[in-house]
């Protein structure tokens, strides 16, 4: 039986918080024997030009964006959640705005984080911070638990994603970033023309996750499809949200969310079926 092609529909380049540059990523999407790579950066496109530019023949680059959302829940909690966005129009007047908004709104939250640390005698600087991101790039908590790993007080990028560190509402160094409401989400990636997913929807270990109302409502709003098969999810997850996508009607799709060193999940690691693909394809508005 020939073998279908592999598509891989979530990844981060060093323009967010992946290691790898646009171009080294797509080299080493080719090398893991990808036909298709999405590119979908944190709250940005910047990334896209570079990785289509380098991709060859034989790989097809999905550009894509993972939008920083937020649902208030019927329940009173506040949960935050990411919304893929494939093929958008980046001249899209209002994505262009709400995507400048998120970062700089990471920019400020990253600051206060390392000022709050800084203040207690923790040996980090904002300068360090925004130079490891890169010029242009996205800030994330990922480089700021690089600071806390050179700094040599965590081991790893995953030892700071604790309570004691930068884990989540509630953690010592928390500090809140702008998000945006995830029906309004939802509805401008469709007016952007692309195709919304919901990124790992039930991925419990990472945080407070959302409601089956709360996707039925997504779902309303335009949203296409589930990001199932993830690394962060476990197997009774995946099941419940095969099941809420099928009464639903959502595509179901599964990708590594690769984040080069920052993260173990080499690319591949789970992958989306080439009919779901199309399905995803046939629905972006030009
Ligand atoms: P932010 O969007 O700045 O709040 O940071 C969230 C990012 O941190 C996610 O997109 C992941 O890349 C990363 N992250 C979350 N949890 C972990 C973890 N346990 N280990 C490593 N990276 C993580
Ligand atoms: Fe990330
Ligand atoms: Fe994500
Ligand atoms: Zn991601």
């Amino acid at each position: 039986m020939p073998q279908l092609p592999r598509v891989d529909l979530h990844t981060h380049s060093s323009v967010s918080d992946g290691t790898e540059r646009p171009a080294d990523l797509v080299r080493a999407a080719v090398a893991a024997g990808l036909a298709v790579l999405a590119l979908t950066d944190h709250d940005t496109v910047a990334g896209w030009d570079e990785a289509l530019a380098a991709a060859p023949a034989g790989l097809e680059l999905l550009p894509g964006v993972e939008v920083s959302a937020v649902s208030d829940e019927p329940d009173g909690r506040r949960v935050s959640l990411h919304l893929l966005g494939y093929w958008p129009d980046p001249t899209h007047a209002a994505l262009r705005e709400v995507l400048a908004g998120l970062r700089l709104s990471r920019d400020t939250r990253a600051r206060r984080m390392v000022a709050a640390m800084r203040a207690d005698g923790i040996p980090i600087s904002w300068e360090e911070v925004r130079t490891d991101a890169g010029e242009g790039g996205v800030v994330g908590r990922p480089h700021v638990a690089r600071a806390l790993v050179r700094a040599g007080l965590v081991p790893e990028v995953s030892a700071a994603f604790t309570p004691e560190w930068i884990g989540g509402p509630g953690a010592r160094w928390w500090a809140d970033k702008e998000e945006v409401p995830v029906l309004d989400a939802v509805r401008l990636v469709r007016a952007a023309g692309g195709v919304p997913v919901f990124a790992h929807p039930l991925a419990s270990r990472r945080g407070p996750t959302v409601s089956d109302g709360t996707v039925a409502a997504m779902t309303a709003a335009g949203l296409a499809g589930l990001e199932v098969d993830h690394p962060d999810h476990l197997p009774a997850e995946r099941a419940h949200l095969r099941g809420l996508a099928g009464d639903l009607g959502l595509l179901v799709t599964g990708a590594s969310d690769h984040h080069g060193a920052n993260k173990p999940t080499p690319l591949g690691a789970e992958t989306t079926a080439p009919q779901v693909l199309e399905a995803l394809r046939e629905q972006v508005r030009r």
